[in-house]
């Protein structure tokens, strides 16, 4: 397996614009705008929980990334 692949991204909305993320995550969710680490075709996600990281596989090119929390004041 390999290693997840740690990426840049910017905050689309915040909270989430998808009511069900909402109600799960109680309005921490966030829409998580990136670009595919291998095409650099832009992509969106739901992060659930923003204060952890969140690996998953994009479904893109099939690349296992990372968001990893920003330090915020
Ligand atoms: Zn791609």
């Amino acid at each position: 397996m390999s290693e997840a692949l740690a990426i840049d991204y910017e905050v689309l909305f915040d909270p989430s614009k998808r009511y069900i993320a909402n109600a799960i995550s109680r309005f921490a969710a966030r829409d998580i705008l990136y670009n595919c680490p291998k095409c650099d075709k832009e992509r969106v996600i739901t992060w659930m929980f923003p204060d952890v990281s969140f690996d998953f596989v994009d479904e893109c090119c099939g690349v296992m990334v990372v968001l990893i929390p920003k330090e915020e004041e």
